[in-house]
């Protein structure tokens, strides 16, 4: 989370062009404000991940606002929900996907819609079929994360603020898909 606090800083300004130009130019500013939030958690006073994500769940949830706030604090708390159940990587890849069918269940958007989802949906699928190590397995979930995000350039936006916009939406990449594509990377670069 610290990690992902880091990433979300250093790329708040980009985050929120990207908004400015298919919706309200919050995103960056938006996850900036949860993420600093995040971080000022102790995460000492928690007895394990579990108790620590779900706090950081809903704290994003209260503090991101916007589309993206109770999407990404629905993430945490699923992907919390479902640790403790193993220590494997198998493990990790489920909680990926708990979390990925929270954020279906909460925005009820799919691939092609030009969201967080495409870039999140095939990251958890090159997890799943990629459980060797931690490293290969994020490795993989990044790789597809960034070939997702870059893919959301030509889509037409059928979610969100963006779709207001139809065809004109066409042409831009997705700040959510951005931003979630920071978290696979975060993951990457901690967990593995
Ligand atoms: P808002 O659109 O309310 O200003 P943000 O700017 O913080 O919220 O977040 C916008 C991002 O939220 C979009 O780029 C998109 O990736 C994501 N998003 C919006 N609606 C949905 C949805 N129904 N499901 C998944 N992601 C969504
Ligand atoms: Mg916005």
């Amino acid at each position: 989370m610290t990690d992902y606090a880091d990433k979300i800083s250093t790329h708040a300004a980009e985050l929120t062009e990207l908004d400015r130009q298919i919706g309200d130019a919050d995103h960056g500013a938006n996850m900036d404000r949860g993420m600093q939030a995040v971080r000022e958690i102790d995460a000492d006073a928690f007895p394990d991940a579990v108790d620590y994500l779900k706090k950081a769940g809903m704290t994003l949830v209260s503090t991101v606002g916007g589309a993206s706030g109770p999407l990404y604090g629905t993430f945490l708390l699923r992907f919390a929900a479902s640790l403790g159940q193993g220590d494997d990587v198998a493990a990790l890849v489920r909680a990926w996907r708990a979390a990925l069918d929270g954020v279906v269940a909460r925005g009820k958007a799919g691939l092609g819609d030009k969201t967080m989802l495409d870039a999140l949906i095939p990251a958890v699928e090159a997890m799943e079929a990629t459980q060797t190590t931690v490293q290969e397995c994020l490795q993989a979930g990044v790789e597809a994360a960034r070939r997702g995000r870059d893919a959301t350039v030509p889509l037409v936006a059928r979610k969100g603020r963006a779709s207001y916009l139809g065809e004109r939406s066409a042409g831009h990449q997705d700040p959510g898909a951005t931003s979630i594509t920071l978290l696979v990377e975060s993951a990457l670069s901690t967990l593995a």
